[in-house]
């Protein structure tokens, strides 16, 4: 393989988004001996040359700008399409985040790119690349491989390992030009104020209606404080206002792959399912025995969540 490799990366809260570490690693193989090229837009874009040099980008092309501090979407496909434009890459590649779901597709056919979205895994078979990704709310998945050379890849978060492979990335400063801005953001309301984010915890531990009420909410909170997760939430528990739909996982909520999911209070209904099959490790903590949720647990505890919780949050303090 000797492929030149464009990864759009993104931040949060003024960090670089694991997902766009992901990326780079992702952009490293496939690169093999080519070239492997890192955006980062936004007025604090050079501070992250380093990293992404780090994770083997032999160069990063930024865009200093703070047009690019929040996401607008006329402003990123400008500017996208002219990086682009200018570089010419075999292969793109970015994170199946809200954004991306967003820029990709307009970007793909506007440039005549083939897209492959929200791919968990890219593997080798019969001497060809062969992206996999989740279909039918993660019931299958299927085998998906590119008919052109022109090719567009976001991959679901935490899916592919971030490994640092160290180069001299060479900083190339990018001017996107004038925008024609047909929409601005005016302010963005944070409604969730969990300060780990649900799509890149390692750990989310969940509540359902068996939380019985916002409160409920406390023990899942601490164990969460304790194992440095994330707290989320099924749609049920939402629905009865007991937290914010910000929290909901599952088909219509966000689609998770933690290390750990530990499901409180939850019975398992396919949509919740959808969102959380991807974990490497489920653990169920529930009172009613046949609750479908132990169907695809690896682990279930039948149980009252409020006299467990509190249990396995004392154990893992201690260690
Ligand atoms: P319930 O099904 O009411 O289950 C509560 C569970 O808590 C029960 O199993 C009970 O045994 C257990 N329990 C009660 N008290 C305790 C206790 N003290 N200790 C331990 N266990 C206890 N749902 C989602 O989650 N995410 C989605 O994205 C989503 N999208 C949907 C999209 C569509 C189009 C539709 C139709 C539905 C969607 N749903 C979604 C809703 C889904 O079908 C279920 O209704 C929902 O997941 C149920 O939430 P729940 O498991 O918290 O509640």
């Amino acid at each position: 393989m000797n492929k030149k490799v464009l990864v759009f990366t993104e931040t949060k809260a003024s960090a670089l988004r694991q997902v766009s570490l992901e990326a780079l690693s992702l952009g490293r193989r496939l690169a093999g001996e080519g070239t492997l090229l890192a955006a980062a837009l936004g007025s604090k874009a050079a501070d992250y040359a380093p990293t992404l040099g780090e994770y083997g980008a032999d160069q990063v092309l930024i865009v200093s700008d703070a047009r690019f501090n929040e996401y607008q979407s006329d402003a990123y496909r400008h500017t996208m399409v002219r990086l682009i434009e200018r570089t010419e890459p075999d292969v793109i590649i970015a994170g199946h985040t809200a954004n991306m779901k967003d820029a990709a597709p307009g970007i793909a056919a506007r440039l005549g790119y083939g897209l492959i979205t929200d791919c968990t895994q890219v593997e080798f078979e019969g001497g060809e690349l062969i992206y996999v990704r989740p279909i039918y709310a993660g019931k299958a998945f299927e085998k998906k491989r590119f008919t052109s050379g022109k090719m567009f890849v976001t991959i679901r978060p935490n899916n592919f390992k971030a490994e640092p492979s160290p180069a001299d990335a060479e900083t190339i400063p990018f001017e996107p030009g004038d925008i024609d801005l047909r929409t601005v953001v005016r302010d963005i309301v944070h409604k969730s104020t969990a300060a780990i984010d649900l799509l890149e915890a390692n750990i989310v531990i969940s509540g359902g209606r068996g939380v019985k009420k916002k409160e409920g909410f406390a023990p899942l909170q601490e164990l969460a404080a304790v194992l440095g997760g994330a707290v989320g939430a099924s749609r049920g528990a939402c629905d009865e206002g007991y937290c914010d739909y910000g929290m909901q996982i599952g088909q219509t909520g966000k689609v998770v792959t933690p290390d750990l999911y530990i499901a409180c209070g939850i019975s398992g209904a396919i949509q919740h399912v959808a969102g959380i099959s991807n974990s490497k490790v489920i653990v169920a903590i529930n009172k009613d025995p046949e609750a479908p949720i132990f169907g695809i647990a690896d682990y279930g505890i039948v149980g009252d969540m409020f006299e467990i919780v509190p249990l396995l949050t004392e154990e893992f303090r201690k260690r």
